[in-house]
């Protein structure tokens, strides 16, 4: 049902100790996916919880800024906890409690995907433990304040650079040894097979919803997807429902942090990443001419990981997506576009997207109509912002 590959990329590179551990979880997700009781439990608190269906929104004002192009927004950043990762947490935490486990435990870069496992875990009653580098703890204390807040312990991880690659290996070996009681909560759709499958299903609730939400406001499929892509999830979670409409063009905006050149990035895809093994997985990773891991950057936290989801590693040697990439100042160009022509603050990552807009908008037709996934609220940013820019 899931595929293993997606092409040559994704597959499963991990401790022999994790093998039935993974086939446990694959094959539990399964039978739970097909469970009607499963599916009318995530259902209810996808939408009396969460607030699912999140609106498509048809931004007039910006449209007519851009000039040729319309566009609607998918309204994630409306979600509990302020974005589309409740998605996934809630319906991983629901799946572990499917498969009699007790615990959960994530990994968390700025603490967002942290605080969405911690709110779900509270939901449902399980234990609740997440892996955070140091140094991210460190700088988003607030975060780690919101995980105590909601029962969760917060667990620093000292190793490595202190960041989100070492917090997401130390998880790994915590499910590698209490797996029995234990399920892994992973924030993106990438690491080893099935989880790249099972966050996409979790997230793909926002294209089955913004398919059917186009065809009623427009009468007909849009001509472009745009959403950002950190691992991946937000944008898979949308493409997936349009995969197979031909006509409809894809685009995932990637960190151009600094500029390619600067090696000051997180484009994986759009930038300089080659071909490796990460987490488990086989797809694009930045790293330098021995290998190893290199130090990602983006002005938003959400979009500064070294690998990407194999699924759009796959995605972009078929062409089916085209991926690109925004600059820093670019984005937060795209923080203050959406802010003062809707009023709606986006966050960070989701201004990537909004930023490539004018760029697309230039390759338009007038009229064509795109869907942009705004995948989280700009809140939590606006405090770095002001300071970035010397307001605040
Ligand atoms: C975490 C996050 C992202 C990036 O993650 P994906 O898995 O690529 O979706 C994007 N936007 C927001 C608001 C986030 O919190």
């Amino acid at each position: 049902m899931i595929e293993k590959r997606f092409g040559e990329f994704g597959g499963a590179y991990i401790p022999e100790l994790l093998v039935p551990v993974l086939k446990e979880l694959e094959t539990c997700f399964e039978k739970a996916v097909k469970s009607s009781e499963f599916q009318a439990k995530l259902d209810s608190y996808l939408s009396r919880y969460a607030g699912r269906p999140t609106p498509l929104y048809l931004a007039e004002n910006l449209s007519r800024r851009l000039g040729n192009i319309k566009v609607y927004l998918k309204r994630e950043d409306l979600l509990h906890t302020g974005a589309h990762k409740i998605n996934n947490t809630i319906g991983q935490a629901l799946l572990a409690k499917f498969m009699g486990k007790k615990r959960v435990i994530a990994e968390t870069g700025a603490g967002q995907h942290g605080v969405a496992t911690a709110a779900a875990a509270a939901l449902l009653g399980l234990e609740c433990e997440i892996y955070m580098g140091s140094k991210d703890a460190e700088r988003q204390k607030l975060n780690v304040y919101r995980m105590n807040l909601l029962g969760a312990k917060v667990i620093k991880v000292s190793s490595g650079s202190k960041t989100l690659k070492d917090a997401i290996n130390d998880a790994l070996r915590d499910y590698t040894t209490n797996c029995n009681d234990t399920h892994y909560v992973l924030g993106s759709a990438l690491g080893p097979h099935p989880y790249p499958g099972i966050v996409r299903h979790f997230q793909s609730v926002i294209g089955l919803e913004a398919r059917k939400q186009v065809i009623e406001q427009e009468g007909r499929l849009p001509d472009y997807l745009v959403a950002c892509v950190g691992g991946g999830s937000n944008a898979i979670g949308l493409f997936s429902h349009f995969m197979d409409d031909k006509d409809v063009k894809m685009v995932g905006v990637e960190a151009g942090g600094e500029g390619i050149s600067t090696g000051r990035h997180a484009a994986r895809i759009s930038g300089d990443g080659k071909k490796g093994v990460l987490h488990g997985s086989l797809t694009y990773v930045l790293q330098d001419p021995f290998g190893q891991i290199r130090e990602t950057h983006s002005v938003s936290a959400g979009l500064d990981y070294p690998a990407i989801g194999p699924e759009h590693a796959y995605l972009s040697t078929t062409r089916r997506v085209e991926y690109v990439h925004v600059s820093d100042s670019d984005a937060l160009g795209g923080f203050h576009l959406l802010s003062t022509t809707e009023g709606i603050i986006p966050a960070l990552e989701s201004a990537h997207a909004i930023a490539y807009l004018p760029v697309l908008s230039g390759k338009c037709k007038k009229g064509d109509v795109a869907i942009l996934n705004l995948s989280g609220r700009g809140d939590k940013d606006v405090e770095y912002v002001g300071r970035i820019e010397g307001l605040i």
